[in-house]
């Protein structure tokens, strides 16, 4: 080992090289003929075990060349494609190709973007990413925060600061066991599910979320929600925070956020946004008037992997203290001399969130931010609800389909055959049908969502390479599908 290690981890230049160019070029042709590929081929859990084989840890090493070229194998012909334009489920975008780049580029530099001093570009680069983030949502520039690993720890991470800034001061150091009054947040019905994760995680319990019903819009019924704070606040319990939500996972809906903004300064709680899928749909100046009170907020979460097309993983917490996040998760062990420059202050991001290593999350939301500009933005955003007001449209225009709902760029409808006498339980039924028809034929792939009841198919549009003519075979095979699926139903009540 005399300056000579037989190290088998290094891979050298030449090989390196090599295996590069071959990636770069099998990506490169995955990414180009992605919409001929099936957006699946329905291959159970068993078949991909055998697939890979039942092998145990390998005692020797094998040279990387192959590997890379058997994991190449495997992802690029046995994965589900959400990049295809035909993928419109749950709230997962296609992947800007620069992402790929930049993670390439980001862990070959491997920065740990926890302290300025170990990460000096890449923190900065994070820094900026923020600052574009808050600009890019119209929200003040003097909003900070952290990147994180999505749409959850991003609500997680504004969640606790909430905590510290509305709860008695002696919670750090006491917990929550000390507080004679229970803590309450609030929120709509149609939040996403981790706000049942949060109040866990951070001691409320799911008992003390106050589930609020929805108007006739299906936006949180602000009344309600004042009415249920000043109940609360009667009967002893300290409210802390009010969550609106900003396009809502299910149908898309923006609740009222400058009625919830009020009620928040009335009494004094915390106005948390979860913007995880809409908040970027305020760049489109149709939308605009959707979004008020936005800017009010204590705190933002934002998901650059569904909107801004960052590949995952990339979710975003915006406050607009960002002292709070300080103050929340801050700390100076005696093992980190992260010591600050003369005069000025280099901002060390495991003080700003749950992380203390950190990988270089920014690096592809930076760059695709300006591959393309606010203004390549507004164009994809808006075509994305263009889309899917299409797919509405001529859900609504055919006679075996019925629209249901149409917000930002989710759709939900669902099939409904000729001349049905049929019941409700009868149509819910044909459609889970018929949506696991779909999820396995390899043809498309959309989510579902029920809506008043009703089992309905749900498409979201988060995708660049979807196309109007995408939407027009959707729609084809739907009622192709659809019509098969009900024959199917149909002869095994005869029979
Ligand atoms: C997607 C989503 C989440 C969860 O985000 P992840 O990135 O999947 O963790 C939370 N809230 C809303 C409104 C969402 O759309």
């Amino acid at each position: 080992m005399d300056g000579n290690r037989n190290n088998s981890i290094e891979i050298n230049k030449e090989e390196f090289r090599k295996i590069g160019h071959q990636l770069i070029d099998d990506i490169s042709d995955f990414l180009s003929s992605i919409d001929k590929k099936p957006v699946t081929i329905k291959e159970s859990p068993s078949q991909l075990q055998s697939i890979l084989g039942n092998t145990s840890l390998p005692e020797k090493g094998t040279p990387a060349t192959e590997l890379i070229s058997r994991a190449t194998d495997l992802l690029l012909n046995h994965s589900l494609l959400n990049g295809h334009p035909k993928f419109l489920g749950y709230i997962t975008s296609s992947a800007a190709p620069i992402g790929a780049l930049a993670d390439l580029l980001a862990a070959s530099v491997n920065p740990n973007v926890g302290a300025h001093i170990l990460s000096p570009m890449a923190t900065e680069i994070e820094k900026q990413t923020i600052q574009w983030l808050a600009e890019f949502i119209g929200v003040s520039p003097n909003y900070g925060g952290i990147l994180v690993s999505g749409g959850n720890m991003a609500n997680f991470t504004a969640f606790l600061a909430a905590r510290t800034a509305k709860a008695p001061k002696s919670i750090k150091e006491d917990g929550l066991s000390n507080i004679s009054q229970k803590l309450t947040i609030y929120c709509s019905k149609t939040t996403h599910t981790w706000v049942d994760k949060a109040a866990i995680l951070f001691g409320l319990g799911t008992k003390s979320i106050r589930w609020i019903q929805t108007d006739s819009s299906n936006k949180m019924d602000n009344k309600v929600l004042e009415e249920t704070i000043k109940e609360d606040i009667e009967n002893g319990f300290k409210p802390i925070m009010v969550i609106g939500t900003a396009g809502d996972v299910s149908t898309g809906v923006v609740d009222n956020l400058k009625g919830i903004s009020t009620i928040c300064k009335d009494y004094d709680l915390w106005f948390h946004i979860d913007g995880a899928y809409g908040a970027p749909a305020t760049i489109i100046p149709k939308y605009k008037n959707l979004f008020d009170g936005l800017s009010e907020a204590d705190s933002i979460a934002l998901d650059p992997h569904k909107w801004l097309y960052s590949p995952l993983e990339a979710g975003c917490t915006l406050v607009k203290n960002p002292q709070h996040l300080i103050d929340t998760y801050s700390s100076h062990p005696e093992y980190y001399n992260f010591s600050k420059d003369e005069n000025e202050i280099a901002q060390n991001f495991y003080e700003y969130g749950l992380q203390n290593s950190r990988g270089f999350r920014a690096l592809k939301v930076w760059l695709s931010l300006q591959q393309i500009g606010k203004s390549g933005y507004e164009k994809l955003i808006g075509e994305d609800i263009e889309l899917s007001e299409l797919l509405f449209d001529l859900a609504k225009k055919n006679p075996e389909l019925e629209a249901v709902s149409q917000n930002l760029s989710i759709t939900t409808f669902r099939y409904i055959p000729f001349n049905s006498k049929d019941d409700n339980d009868y149509l819910n039924k044909l459609n889970e049908e018929l949506l696991n028809a779909l999820q396995t034929g390899g043809e498309l792939f959309l989510s579902n969502a029920i809506v008043n009841e009703m089992y309905c198919l749900r498409a979201c549009v988060v995708n660049f390479r979807t196309t109007k003519k995408d939407i027009k075979e959707i729609i084809d095979i739907i009622i192709r599908e659809g019509r098969k699926t009900n024959l199917k139903l149909q002869q095994r009540k005869v029979n």
